[in-house]
């Protein structure tokens, strides 16, 4: 784990620095909102890095057990998406990559990768933010998790925390838009 920063001290490498705050959400109440503000932190520290908005968190029994946002271009892995890295510490966490009580908070609509990851490690819930039109695999696009002969199925929750969500993807986009 590298040395944590001050809170904000942006760890922008290139890119536009993130105009949005952290937000702080009441411990008390663990709700969907509670779990996606810290995904949302997650886009955050994302964006301060030049990647793509996108983080991930993975609740279990009300308590964080992995929390990761996208790194596919710092780590030059096309397959660093927050849902994978998330998916992989909670496995770790747990000792067991059977995530069947588990449920994952992201951003943004699994893509194909993350989608098909999620049903591999059987987590029980998704919540995501925004849905993806062009390349979501849980309903936006297309839906995995209506195939028929697939045994395992998530349960869905979507457009917690949308318009925060979809406000940080389109100014990071806009924004790069604009530096290109
Ligand atoms: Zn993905």
């Amino acid at each position: 784990m590298p040395e944590a920063t001050p809170m904000d001290e942006p760890l922008t490498r290139n890119g536009p620095p993130c105009p949005f705050e952290k937000v702080f959400p009441s411990q008390l109440v663990r709700d969907d909102a509670f779990f996606m503000a810290l995904a949302y932190n997650q886009g955050i520290d994302a964006w301060r890095s030049d990647e793509v908005p996108i983080g991930a968190v993975i609740e279990l029994g009300g308590e964080v057990i992995a929390a990761a946002h996208n790194r596919r271009d710092s780590s030059g892995d096309p397959t660093a998406h927050a849902e994978i890295l998330a998916l992989g510490q909670a496995a770790k966490a747990i000792g067991d990559w059977r995530l069947n009580e588990a449920t994952l908070y992201v951003t943004k609509e699994p893509c194909p990768m993350c989608s098909g990851a999620t049903l591999m490690a059987r987590v029980k819930r998704v919540v995501y933010a925004v849905s993806d039109p062009k390349m979501g695999c849980l309903g936006g696009a297309t839906d995995l998790n209506a195939l028929p002969q697939v045994n395992h199925h998530l349960l869905i929750t979507r457009g917690v925390l949308e318009q925060e969500c979809l406000a940080l993807l389109q100014a990071y986009f806009q924004l790069k838009r604009k530096e290109a």
